[in-house]
């Protein structure tokens, strides 16, 4: 290395090298992890030294240290959670963002970064259909989206019965009734216990075969204490079955209560996107708060959310402040007025880079590709011998089980089948799917939401798992893939 360059050429040029090479070699990487805790707990666990280590030894051992404990979410053949792969730009736009190292937090200290924020904000909004006078933050994923827009809930269910919660607390405060289905993602209901609102409060209302709520039943709830506070939560793509709630009916009863009306759209809101699909959403767009995700459906890199608040005052109301050291320039969008961090990372830049990269007919080009995709491995994986298809994709969620051969096998036979082939189809490393409950049986959920995803992948899986099905369980299929790295 020559003394005149930068001492950050020799790590980071490392580093582009890896990137690429994990990148464009996910058809020969192993879907799953290949490295057990055990394993990545010594090839990890060093001695801290006293004196440091040059940067790049430290991280050319970093790569060779996480071997086999890399999963593939970054290739086409990855179907765990809900998790999506990143776009180009956005990956390069994420780099960047971390290079330019801005304090995101207000304009004056990331000028670049709050006006990228403003600007991907309104695109999102458009994107989504959300109203173009919603306020919005950028948080760091769905849990701190529904964190952020219950607070704004809590301020304007509050307020408007003269209680000031951010300076009374919830000392004495009337009790906010908050109802929604029993299938709620977990993260709402940590976002109720940080803001107080206490996990007791929420009320299980009764669905149908879909999982969507009753109207009827909402009616009735709300109408059972009509003066009390009530936010109501309605779920904008399931997380086993993709459903959605009737927002066309439900929204109306909700408001008619005075009711605040928030919406975990965590992937599901981009059905808004596609033509295709956006009447799955038909509605969504007359809630009070909406959150969503950026590092699902829309491949940004991890550490993307969405909060959309449409009582924008109540939403910065909870959230501002103001102190001496800090300097506000008053024509501009201080990020900190709106989200829940104070220092944080300028995660507009990726946002806006994938927006840019993909353009709306790319968004809904994505969305579709993906429910496509979903549809045909959920119902060829089910169509195979010893398989049974569970739930037939709505959007790109879709939801099968394995059958045990025997004939008087029990539902408990069923379920230690569906798991073991779950194991059997990790271990040769073609893909990855994770399990789930789903009233009360167990199955192997199958979640698209990769850009990566290609044709040639459904085939690959789909053989794949027809060959563990076969083959039984702990054979050796002879193709297992591990991680061609020296
Ligand atoms: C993933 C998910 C969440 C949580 O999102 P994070 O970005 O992980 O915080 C909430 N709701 C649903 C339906 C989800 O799929």
């Amino acid at each position: 290395m020559q003394k005149s360059e930068s001492v950050f050429r020799q790590p980071l040029s490392f580093a582009l090298d890896q990137a690429l090479l994990h990148l464009e070699n996910q058809d020969r990487l192993a879907a799953g992890a290949t490295a057990d805790l055990d394993l990545l707990r010594k090839q990890l666990r060093k001695e801290l030294t006293d004196d440091g280590l040059d940067p790049g030894q430290v991280v050319a051992e970093l790569v060779h240290d996480v071997e086999g404990g890399i999963l593939g979410s970054a290739g086409g053949r990855f179907f765990g959670w809900v998790v999506g792969g990143s776009l180009p730009a956005a990956l390069a736009a994420d780099w960047l963002t971390a290079a330019w190292d801005q304090n995101a937090a207000m304009y004056t200290c990331g000028p670049a970064a709050a006006i990228v924020e403003e600007v991907a904000g309104a695109w999102l909004k458009e994107v989504l259909d959300l109203p173009a006078q919603a306020s919005f933050a950028l948080v760091s994923g769905c849990q701190m989206a529904h964190f952020t827009c219950l607070a704004a809930a809590r301020h304007a269910l509050l307020a408007k019965r003269g209680w000031d919660v951010e300076r009374q607390g919830l000392y004495g405060a009337p009790p906010i009734r908050i109802f929604s289905s029993d299938q709620r993602h977990g993260t709402f209901e940590r976002a109720v216990r940080l803001l107080g609102l206490g996990t007791r409060h929420i009320g299980d209302l009764p669905t149908d075969s879909q999982g969507r709520l009753h109207p009827g039943a909402l009616a009735q709830a709300l109408q059972s204490n009509p003066s009390a506070p009530a936010i109501v939560l309605l779920q904008a793509g399931d997380v086993n079955s993709g459903a959605y709630d009737a927002f066309d009916q439900l929204i109306p009863i909700a408001h008619e209560h005075n009711a605040w009306v928030h919406v975990d759209g965590a992937f599901g809101l981009w059905a808004a996107a596609s033509p295709t699909y956006r009447h799955l959403v038909r509605g969504v767009s007359t809630a009070d708060s909406w959150a969503t995700d950026g590092h699902k459906w829309l491949n940004v890199p991890y550490d993307c959310g969405y909060a959309f608040v449409l009582d924008s005052e109540s939403h910065r109301a909870s959230l501002a402040h103001r102190a001496p050291y800090l300097t506000h320039d008053s024509g501009a969008r201080d990020q900190m007025d709106w989200n829940p961090e104070w220092s944080r990372r300028a995660r507009g830049f990726p946002t806006y880079a994938a927006l840019r990269q993909l353009g709306r007919n790319g968004v809904a080009g994505m969305v579709d590709r993906c429910c496509r995709h979903a549809h045909s491995l959920t119902t060829r994986i089910g169509r195979l011998p010893g398989a049974e298809l569970l739930w037939e994709p709505v959007i790109n969620q879709g939801l099968v089980r394995f059958l045990d051969p025997s004939p008087d096998a029990t539902e408990r036979d069923h379920d230690r089948r569906t798991d073991e082939t779950i194991a059997a189809i990790l271990s040769t490393g073609e893909a990855f799917f994770g399990g789930t409950t789903w009233r009360g049986r167990r199955a192997m959920r199958i979640s698209v939401c990769s850009w990566r995803t290609s044709e040639e992948d459904v085939e690959r899986v789909v053989n794949a798992v027809a060959r563990s099905l076969t083959q039984g369980r702990g054979s050796e299929s002879g193709d297992s893939l591990t991680e061609p790295r020296a």
